[in-house]
């Protein structure tokens, strides 16, 4: 463990010092609480934030929304990029934009520039081809064939992630990424709403997420409306099918 000490005023102050000092293992090794495994998605949302903070000057997120990250798919990248940049969907600071790549902008609001970072390949390897071939037909075996992996299987590959995640972080951000500066986008900071009751559940919901009926607010759920969620193949559309 990294055993960094946290101060209550400024939570992330201690894990932006990291990333600022270039020192980016311990970084990478906490991102694990959040995401559950160590992959390469992981790694090089870490190692994304670390490019974009440093070449913007960033030393701090408050999660007030200054700091913001536009994320343009929902793989394993964005965990790494939530943990490191503190830029998380529950602040409001990360926005997600269903486009399918691993890719995100970063930038402070009140600026004209933004960094954008584009991950050029999944291939790179922990430096032992018979070791990276291994670990992509266990990876074929339990991930895309939804396959059970023997315990031994299963912590090989753990092994040859933690040592792919961690060589990726080593490499210099040329090898990983293509960085451009962008325009700084023009998003809006999230609304701050009221809530309402709804009259058939007694639940509190946002008041824009109420509609009338019989002049009385109903939650999407309880009125059959459609409504958007996330899921792993993006952002969609559906009928109150769940609760
Ligand atoms: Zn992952
Ligand atoms: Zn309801």
């Amino acid at each position: 463990m990294s055993g960094i000490s946290i101060d209550r005023k400024k939570p992330r102050a201690a894990l932006q010092q990291l990333l600022l000092d270039g020192n980016i293992e311990p970084v990478l090794e906490l991102a694990g609480i959040l995401h559950g495994h160590y992959c390469q998605g992981l790694a090089l949302g870490v190692k994304a934030v670390e490019a974009a903070f440093t070449r913007l000057g960033i030393t701090d997120n408050t999660g007030m929304e200054e700091i913001m990250a536009v994320s343009e798919g929902n793989s394993c990248f964005v965990d790494g990029i939530q943990f490191a940049a503190g830029c998380t969907l529950g602040n409001n600071a990360l926005v997600y934009k269903d486009l399918g790549r691993t890719a995100a902008v970063f930038y402070r609001r009140a600026t004209t520039t933004a960094i954008r970072v584009v991950v050029k390949s999944f291939e790179f390897n922990s430096g032992s081809e018979s070791e990276d071939n291994e670990g992509n037909a266990l990876f074929e075996k339990a991930v895309k064939r939804r396959e059970k992996l023997t315990n031994e299987e299963s912590s090989r590959m753990k092994e040859i992630w933690i040592k792919r995640s961690f060589a990726t972080i080593a490499m210099p951000f040329e090898t990983l990424f293509t960085i451009t500066e962008i325009k700084t986008p023009d998003l809006p900071f999230a609304p701050i709403m009221d809530s309402q009751e709804c009259s058939v559940c007694r639940e509190k919901v946002m008041e824009s997420r109420v509609v009338l009926r019989s002049g009385k607010p109903v939650c999407f759920t309880c009125a059959g409306e459609e409504y958007r969620m996330v899921i792993g193949k993006g952002i969609a559309t559906a009928k109150a099918l769940c609760q």
